[in-house]
């Protein structure tokens, strides 16, 4: 096996207050704070996959708005992108959904993996959007789908990050 250390420059991408930096937060520090900044950064972690150290660079955008425009740095950056909508937010599934139109059609970008998140999942009584209509995109657009809940568990979001390090890695033996 190859020892030498790789990286994974994931995105996270979606509205505003979907709970991007909650997850990232989550994902870090295995906490949630509950109230966050909204400074944009980029974050790492190591972790040991099948043996092989991977440092994951997680870039947490507070860009998008309502345009869910993903600037050509970002699209260079990423190797992997977490799609993130809010569950009780109709708009934000939206969003989610205009990105991964931008995503497939940018001829760079087209194969890169991508993971969409339904978050949120412990505020059931003002859910909007349903699991169906989340797990229909994912199938449709080929990516993988998880809905979780920062607030609650650490365990659903570990699952997203090491399911997309996954792909990004098959993505890179398959080239
Ligand atoms: P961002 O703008 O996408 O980075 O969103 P934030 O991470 O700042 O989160 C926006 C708000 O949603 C904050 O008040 C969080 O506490 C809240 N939030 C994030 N994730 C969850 C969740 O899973 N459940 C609930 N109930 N609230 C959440």
């Amino acid at each position: 096996p190859n020892q030498q250390r790789v990286e994974a420059n994931i995105l996270l991408l979606g509205a505003h207050n979907v709970g991007k930096t909650a997850l990232t937060v989550r994902f870090l520090t295995r906490r949630f704070i509950g109230e966050y900044g909204d400074i944009e950064s980029i974050y790492s972690r190591v972790d040991r996959v099948d043996g092989q150290e991977i440092c994951i660079n997680i870039w947490d955008s507070q860009a998008g708005g309502k345009s869910g425009s993903i600037s050509d740095k970002q699209l260079q950056w990423a190797d992997g992108m977490v799609l993130v909508y809010d569950i009780c937010d109709r708009g934000s599934f939206e969003v989610t959904r205009q990105q991964l139109q931008l995503i497939r059609r940018s001829r760079k970008m087209s194969s890169v993996p991508v993971v969409i998140v339904a978050n949120k999942r412990d505020l059931q009584h003002h859910r909007r959007v349903s699991s169906e209509e989340g797990h229909l995109l994912a199938l449709t657009e080929r990516c993988g789908f998880f809905e979780v809940s920062a607030a609650e568990t650490y365990h659903g979001v570990l699952l997203v990050f090491h399911r997309l390090v996954d792909l990004v890695r098959e993505t890179r033996a398959l080239r």
